[in-house]
């Protein structure tokens, strides 16, 4: 378990040697070295994080839902991850004591189009062997008596959670074992070579046999690193969010959500719970100017360069220009923000929200310009690159820790 000093090509200077490195201090990293310590708890690992902190990038930024599973295609890694992680995520919470509430939601209908759409939701959902009944509008209104709808999904299995405080016990567990978690830490290069792979970091160098990439929204730049060629590149879409002002609470007594557009992973702007008390409303998907652009001025032109010059991205774009100009007016306009969020609750005013922090997803694009609906592993003999571990991979992540180790499993001992 002790990590040991090998030479490195440096002269004079020794380097660490671990058995295994995880890049990614997010919830998908910490969560598959929580899965590897269960599963081979004599191996050296270290988990390097670029920011001072845990759960800093999306994890730390997310809508804090516990999904259910219901909108996944059936049999994609997403559907069985989602129902599977959701499990393993409330039992952690519970052994641990971090807090949780499965308070359920609805998906509402507001017009007979949605219904169709609604209907097509519910299909997917029972095969999916996700709780879900449809209620009409009488019940919708006893549980949610501020939204207005024709027809509504209600999905008991669906909940809250506090994901910075389950990435900060992991971190925990993961320490208190022995593995090291190296904060402040950024790797710059990586130099695969036949027996080990070699890591640039900015606090020096540091080897490992193998490789467990988690790097979220710079993913698919860690693989190009390590001389990977990746098919999809990681286009960053920002979702940004308001709080309900505290008199403006009782306008949501859980989780509210539209019927989503079946051509995006994303799920529309929807009312939100959180774990601390707060209602939230959003998040939208507006394209950001930088990999960790947070708000509409924050501009990388490196990174916008680069997905802008990605055909990927150019196709997807022409194809779907108008909703992107909608994205955009949204971003811009308090008030044409609200008309997204009285689509669910009518009665919302502009005194009810206050902008809040904004989140930026890592969504991998194809060079056709297809979004990629499902979670997506590059691998090699001594690497795994977790390049596309979207929505639902909070929920999902001790899942896909366990099937990211399962890989690795018969070259491990
Ligand atoms: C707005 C928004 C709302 C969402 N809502 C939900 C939800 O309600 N429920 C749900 O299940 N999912 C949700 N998701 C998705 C979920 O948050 C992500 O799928 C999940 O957090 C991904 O975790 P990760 O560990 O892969 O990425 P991250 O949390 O982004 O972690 C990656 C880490 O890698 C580090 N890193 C990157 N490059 C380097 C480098 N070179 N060297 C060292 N470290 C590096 C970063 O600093 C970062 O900490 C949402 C996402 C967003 C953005």
């Amino acid at each position: 378990m002790i990590p040991y000093f090998a030479e490195s090509s440096f002269l004079f200077l020794r380097t660490f040697m671990y058995d295994v490195a995880i890049i990614g201090g997010g919830i998908v990293g910490l969560a598959t070295a929580f899965r590897l310590m269960e599963r081979a708890p004599n191996l050296s690992v270290a988990v390097l994080e670029k920011e001072a902190r845990v759960a800093f990038h999306q994890t730390g930024r997310n809508s804090g839902v516990i999904h259910s599973g219901i909108y996944y295609a059936p049999g994609s890694m997403k559907a069985e991850n989602c129902r599977e992680g959701k499990r393993a995520l409330v039992a952690f919470c519970e052994r641990e004591g971090v807090a949780y509430d499965m308070c359920g939601k609805v998906i509402v209908a507001v017009n007979e189009d949605e219904r169709q759409r609604l209907h097509a939701i519910y299909e997917r959902g029972k095969k999916n062997r996700v709780a879900c009944e449809l209620i009409g509008p009488e019940r919708l209104k006893e549980m949610e008596p501020h939204t207005v709808g024709v027809e509504a999904i209600y999905v008991p299995e669906a909940g809250i959670v506090d994901y910075v405080g389950v990435c900060k016990r992991l971190a925990e567990l993961i320490q208190d074992h022995g593995y090291e978690l190296l904060l402040r830490t950024e790797v710059l290069d990586i130099n695969s070579q036949p027996d080990r792979i070699v890591l640039t970091t900015t606090a020096g160098e540091i080897q490992a046999r193998y490789l467990i990439n988690c790097g979220g929204l710079y993913a698919d730049r860690i693989a190009q690193m390590s001389g990977q060629a990746p098919t999809v590149q990681v286009v960053p879409f920002r979702g940004e969010y308001f709080d309900l002002t505290p008199s403006a609470r009782t306008l949501c007594r859980n989780l509210i959500y539209p019927v989503p557009d079946p051509a995006f992973p994303f799920l529309g702007v929807h009312f939100t719970r959180m774990i601390d008390g707060r209602v939230e409303c959003g998040p939208s998907a507006v394209l950001a100017f930088a990999r960790e652009g947070y708000t509409f001025g924050t501009v990388d032109r490196k990174e916008l360069l680069e997905i802008l010059r990605f055909p990927g991205f150019r196709r997807l774009a022409t194809r779907h220009w108008r909703k992107g100009m909608l994205e955009i007016r949204q971003s811009l306009s308090k008030k044409f923000y609200l008309n997204a969020l009285q689509h669910l609750i009518p009665e919302i005013t502009l005194e009810d929200i206050v902008p809040t922090e904004a989140g930026v997803r890592a969504q991998a694009v194809t060079r056709k310009g297809e979004l990629v609906q499902d979670f997506l592993f590059d691998e090699t003999e001594r690497m795994v690159h977790v390049i596309n571990a979207a929505s639902p991979a909070a929920t999902a992540a001790l899942n896909v820790g366990n099937l990211i180790v399962e890989r690795f499993a018969t070259r491990l001992n």
